[in-house]
């Protein structure tokens, strides 16, 4: 099984890594959104929302938490952000291995397209 996401957060694909721990690896999206977008992604592949279990709630509150904290490093927490999770083809996931959007830097739309 190939995932790009399980080969950033292995470091087999290159990216612009701006946190990790133990179980949270985060990069800068390829084809940004606006100023500021950052992809949050568990180290355990995890295909989408629909494939978690009580046993991740855990690491995903961690993957929020991180989102947070990375808002402020960027300086995007006061003026406001946006944490985005795509699930399947109508949200426009294109990356099975779930991942957390945290995007800002510039007023964002609402609703979504
Ligand atoms: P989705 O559409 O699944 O919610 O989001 C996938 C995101 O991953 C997209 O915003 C896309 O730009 C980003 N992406 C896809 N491949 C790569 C890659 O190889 N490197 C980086 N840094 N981002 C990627
Ligand atoms: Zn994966």
């Amino acid at each position: 099984m190939s995932c790009i996401f399980c080969d950033i957060v292995e470091k087999r694909r290159p990216s612009i890594s701006v946190y990790e721990d133990e179980r949270i690896f985060a990069f800068r999206d390829g084809n940004p959104q606006a100023p500021t977008h950052i992809l949050i992604v568990p180290r355990k592949h995890i295909p989408t929302l629909n494939d978690l279990g009580d046993e991740d709630a855990d690491l995903v509150g961690r993957m929020v938490l991180a989102a947070g904290e990375l808002a402020r490093k960027e300086s995007i927490d006061e003026k406001g952000y946006r944490l985005v999770w795509n699930c399947n083809a109508w949200a426009g996931q294109s990356v099975y291995h779930i991942h957390l959007h945290l995007l800002g830097g510039r007023r964002l739309g609402w609703p979504p397209g």
